[in-house]
């Protein structure tokens, strides 16, 4: 039976940042796409290396499996895939290379990948399959192993994948060729179930129970955003939107619940629930089969408000939801093409408040056209409305995107970030590189600071204290006022230098 070892790109203890949190999840993409293949009729391992030190590791399953084809691909749910780390970028190179010096066919999926085919053929894949993988890889793979007749052209006519094309000239390189797009799928129900039992599972769950006392899973109930938010890239789902039904993913959630014990998901969609009526079905059908866990998601604040969104979601298990709230100001947010208002961030965080459900924001510093008076409403929306957490990043050209295309000509040699924390400025902002570091730092310092403040206040109010974040205030409160004189310092020394700060 034909081999195909799958592995993908994403190394936690290559990204610090990551990797402290101790927040694993398995690579539900890398899965999916396994699952397929594994129908299919192909003998399917993982090489996961998402808890793996370096990619050598990879050798001795090579050795062992001695695949017909390695295929990277990444699990394009998790945002950390779609940063388009440099770190990650060459321990696929790596995993390329040692595929090739086993005989691999290599292929590779990625949302790096995607828009750099060319930088992967280099590095020695076979084929590079931008966007959506699981079809076309099925088609490819069965052409390639003779199992399925190939189309007028053979497997260079097979739609979604980039190749390299041998020159006409005998000493010019050869030149990437990318065949047309594939349609997407619209039929999510069509694929099998992720194949779980190839991850390590006790792996992940001890991590999880050593350092949080309980283990979380991730799934994704969609595929796409049709919302255009001008710096967000969308390489591999794009902006479509796609539901599997409430059936099969509860159905996913009975069996990780009875197979594994996990009372607990990460629902990795770009959006939770969009389509009318998913989330109500989805409650209904929860209660039916009488399953109990908690949930979090990544939501819209005007989505959040439509109907009794926040109702069926609660009652289905939601505890945590992380919006793009992204700034406190509607000119930024309106600059970003984000379609939300300032308002809309107040009602859906009060509400959810209300309903016992922790709220969250992604924060964006140094859009194009961000002012101090910016940059502290942002801050005085984070202190009014107290979110349970907070997630701060500075704006990043990635890309396919619109925000790309307005700052591409200002963009230095470093065009991706090398980790999840590095935070770089990679076009010439309001203020200096340095100035965003610390207001990043600050930030964080001033809300753990009114975190503990809050909690403080718990204890002459209820008795019941959360006496860690009350502690952390003997760090915090000096730190915060040594980051904020700093952030002064900077401030006067950041607008007016206008060349790129690529390096810094
Ligand atoms: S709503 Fe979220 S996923 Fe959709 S475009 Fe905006 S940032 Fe991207």
């Amino acid at each position: 039976m034909p081999g195909i070892l799958f592995t993908h790109s994403y190394f936690y203890r290559f990204d610090a940042k990551q990797w402290k949190t101790r927040q694993p999840y398995p690579p539900y993409g890398t899965i999916y796409a396994a699952a397929l293949m594994r129908s299919c009729g192909f003998d399917v391992h993982l090489f996961d290396t998402n808890l793996a030190q370096s990619a050598d590791e990879i050798l001795p399953v090579l050795e062992n499996t001695r695949p017909d084809y390695l295929v990277i691909y990444d699990d394009g749910f998790n945002y950390l895939t779609k940063m388009c780390l440099t770190r990650m970028r060459e321990a696929a190179f790596e995993l390329a290379k040692y595929g090739k010096q086993h005989g691999c066919t290599v292929i590779v999926n990625s949302s790096d990948a995607s828009d750099h085919c060319d930088l992967y053929l280099g590095q020695g894949a076979d084929f590079v399959i931008p966007g959506e993988g699981e079809i076309t890889l099925r088609e490819l793979v069965m052409t390639l192993d003779g199992r399925q007749g190939a189309a007028d052209g053979g497997q260079w006519a097979i739609p979604g994948i980039a190749y390299k094309h041998a020159a006409s000239q005998p000493d010019s390189p050869p030149t990437v060729h990318r065949t047309a797009p594939r349609q997407v799928l619209n039929d999510l129900d069509s694929l099998p179930d992720p194949a779980w039992d190839l991850v390590d599972m006790a792996a992940y769950k001890d991590i999880w129970i050593r350092h949080h006392g309980f283990f979380s899973l991730n799934l994704a109930t969609t595929r796409g955003c049709p919302y255009k938010c001008n710096w967000c890239a969308k390489p591999i789902y794009g902006n479509r939107y796609h539901s599997r039904s409430p059936e099969r993913v509860a159905g996913e959630i009975e069996m990780l619940i009875e197979r594994y014990g996990v009372h607990h998901f990460w629902m990795a969609d770009d959006i939770f629930g969009l389509k009318p009526g998913w989330v109500q079905r989805f409650r209904d059908v929860v209660r039916q089969k009488n399953l109990v866990f908690e949930y979090k998601i990544q939501s819209r604040v005007d989505l959040l408000l439509k109907e009794d969104a926040i109702d069926a979601l609660v009652d289905s298990g939601l505890r945590e939801v992380w919006v793009g709230a992204e700034s406190g100001s509607q000119k930024i947010l309106d600059a970003m093409d984000k379609g939300t208002t300032l308002d809309q961030i107040r009602k859906a965080t009060e509400l959810l408040k209300r309903k016992g459900v922790n709220v969250c924001f992604f924060l964006q510093f140094g859009y194009l056209g961000e002012t101090k008076a910016d940059i502290e409403a942002t801050l005085r929306m984070v202190e009014e409305l107290r979110p349970h957490n907070i997630g701060i990043s500075v704006s990043y050209p990635l890309p396919g995107t619109k925000f790309h295309e307005k700052v591409k000509n200002l963009l230095g040699d470093k065009q991706n970030w090398e980790v999840s924390n590095d935070l770089a400025m990679m076009y010439p902002a309001t203020y200096s590189p340095a100035y965003y570091r610390r207001l990043h730092r600050l930030v964080h310092k001033r809300f753990r600071l009114r975190q503990g403040l809050d909690e403080l206040q718990k204890i002459f109010a209820r008795g019941n204290v959360n006496l860690l974040k009350a502690s952390k205030l003997m760090y915090y409160a000096p730190a915060a006022i040594v980051d904020k004189w700093r952030l002064q310092r900077l401030e006067r020394s950041g607008p007016g230098i206008k060349k790129p700060y690529a390096n810094i």
